[in-house]
C-alpha cells in the first residue's frame, strides 16, 4: 500500500464538472488501496478575482487581511471536492491549512512552512478516508492565517508529502508533464520523462511557472519524488528526482525558460571606485526591491555603468530611487526599459560540454536578435533581449539545441 499526495491546480478544479472528474480519479486510485492526501488550489481565476475585490477598496490593503481574503478560494474547493468524493462513495474529510496545523512564519503573502502536524491526517488515513487539504495557506504561531505566495499549493503538496513521508507527490495540472519549454509558446515542445531537482529549480527560478520555486526547493531538500502529470488524461508525466549516473544519455540542454516579469535599469557615468556598486545596489535592496541580473562596465574615461533588472512591479520605485542615487553620485544618466525579457537555457549536461554559449549566441545572431545582458551559472545561461523577440528567440533556441519532438 502506498501513500500518495495529489495536488490539483486551478484549471483542474475550475468547475463543478471538473471537481467531479477529479473526485472520480481519486476514487479509482483509492479503490486500488492507496492512501491519498489531496492538496487543492482555488478554482481558476478565483484568487485573481479576490485580489481585484481588495484593490477596489484599498490600493495597499493590509497583508494580514489579504491573506484572510485570498485563502478563502481554497476553502471553497476543499469542501466541494469532499462532497464530490462522498457522492462517489468515498469517505473524505477537508481541512484548512490552520486546521491541519500547517505552521508557518508570520510573513503574510510569502510565508514559509515551519512544521506540519501529521497526526490528524494519519488518523483519517488509517480510518480509510481521503484527506483534502487547502493549498497555499497555513497559520502562524498566533493563529493568523498566512499564505505561501502565488502558486503556493504546489509547496503545500510537497510539504505534506515530506511530512507524511509519502511515496510520491503527484502534481496534476493542465499539461501532461514538464516540457522542454512552455508548450503555449513552442507547440512542438517535448514532454520530458524525467528532469533533476536542480534543473527544475533553475527552470522555475528563470520563469517556468509550472511549479512554484519553493516546492522544488522543498522536494530537493527532503528528496520527495515529484511527478507532474495531467488531470485530464492518463500518462507517466515527468518525474523530478535526484540526478542519476547514466551520463551517457544526458542532453546538454534540457529546457528553456523565460520570464516577462522583469525590467532593466541603467545608471551611466558613475565613478569607478570602491563602494560605488554598493551605493547603487545596496540602496535598492534596502528598499526591499529584489535585484536579479547585474552587469557593470567601465569605459575608457574610467566612468562606470551599472545595469540591473528588477521585477516590473518594482520599476517605478526603483527608478525613483536610482534618480536620487544618481544625483548623489553625480551620474550622467539614468534610464529604464520594461520591454525586455529574460531567456535561459538550462541543463546539467552543460557542466561537461564546451561551446554551449556559442551555440546559443549563434542561434540568436542568426535571427538578428541583439543580446543586452548575459549571466551564467554552472547549469544555465541567461540572456536579456527585447521583448518583441521572445517567441522567436525561444523557438530558435529550441531547435538549435534539438529539443523538438
Ligand atoms: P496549475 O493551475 O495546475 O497550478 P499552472 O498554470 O500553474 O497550473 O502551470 C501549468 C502551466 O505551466 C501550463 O499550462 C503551461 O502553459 C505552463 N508551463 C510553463 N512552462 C512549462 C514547461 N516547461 N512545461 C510544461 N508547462 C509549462
Ligand atoms: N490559488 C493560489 C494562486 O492562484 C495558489 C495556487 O493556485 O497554487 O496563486
Ligand atoms: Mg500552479
Amino acid at each position: 500500500m502506498s501513500l500518495i499526495v495529489h495536488k490539483y491546480g486551478g484549471t483542474s478544479v475550475g468547475s463543478v464538472e471538473r471537481i467531479k472528474a477529479v473526485a472520480e480519479k481519486i476514487a479509482s486510485k483509492h479503490r486500488t488501496g492507496d492512501k491519498i492526501v489531496v492538496a487543492v488550489s482555488a478554482m481558476s481565476g478565483e484568487t485573481n478575482r479576490l485580489i481585484g475585490l481588495a484593490k477596489d477598496i484599498q490600493e495597499e490593503p493590509s497583508l494580514r487581511e489579504m491573506d484572510v481574503l485570498v485563502s478563502t478560494g481554497e476553502q471553497v474547493t476543499i469542501a466541494l471536492l469532499c462532497m464530490a468524493l462522498e457522492a462517489a462513495g468515498i469517505s473524505a474529510r477537508s481541512y484548512t491549512g490552520g486546521q491541519v496545523r500547517i505552521l508557518t512564519d508570520e510573513a503574510h503573502g510569502k510565508a514559509r512552512i515551519k512544521e506540519i502536524d501529521s497526526h490528524r491526517i494519519h488518523a483519517d488515513l488509517d480510518a480509510g478516508r481521503v484527506v483534502v487539504v487547502a493549498g497555499f495557506q497555513g497559520a502562524d504561531d498566533a493563529g493568523n492565517i498566512t499564505t505561501l505566495g502565488r502558486g503556493g499549493s504546489d509547496t503545500t503538496a510537497v510539504a505534506l508529502a515530506a511530512a507524511l513521508k509519502a511515496d510520491e507527490c503527484q502534481i496534476y495540472t493542465d499539461v501532461d508533464g514538464v516540457y522542454t519549454t512552455d508548450p503555449r509558446v513552442v507547440p512542438d515542445a517535448r514532454r520530458l520523462d524525467k528532469i533533476t531537482f536542480e534543473e527544475m529549480l533553475e527552470m522555475a527560478s528563470q520563469g517556468s511557472k509550472i511549479l512554484q520555486i519553493r516546492s522544488v526547493e522543498f522536494a530537493g531538500k527532503y528528496n520527495v519524488p515529484l511527478r507532474v502529470m495531467s488531470s485530464f488524461e492518463d500518462g507517466p508525466g515527468t518525474l523530478i528526482s535526484l540526478e542519476d549516473d547514466d551520463q551517457m544519455e544526458k542532453p546538454v540542454v534540457s529546457g528553456i525558460a523565460f520570464n516577462r516579469d522583469e525590467a532593466k535599469l541603467t545608471i551611466r557615468g558613475i565613478p569607478d571606485q570602491p563602494g560605488v556598486a554598493y551605493k547603487v545596489l545596496g540602496a535598492i535592496s534596502e528598499a526591499n526591491i529584489e535585484i536579479d541580473v547585474i552587469v557593470q562596465n567601465v569605459a575608457k574615461d574610467n566612468s562606470a555603468t551599472i545595469t540591473f533588472t528588477v521585477h516590473r512591479n518594482d520599476l517605478v520605485r526603483a527608478s525613483a530611487l536610482l534618480e536620487q542615487i544618481a544625483a548623489d553620485l553625480g551620474a550622467e544618466e539614468v534610464s529604464s526599459d520594461d520591454q525586455i525579457v529574460k531567456v535561459s537555457i538550462v541543463g546539467v549536461g552543460m557542466r561537461s560540454h564546451a561551446g554551449v554559449a556559442a551555440t546559443m549566441f549563434e542561434a540568436l545572431a542568426a535571427e538578428g536578435i541583439n543580446i543586452q545582458l548575459i549571466t551564467t551559472s554552472e547549469i544555465k545561461i541567461t540572456v536579456v533581449i527585447e521583448e518583441r523577440y521572445l517567441e522567436l528567440a525561444v523557438r530558435s533556441l529550441h531547435s538549435a539545441f534539438g529539443l523538438e519532438q
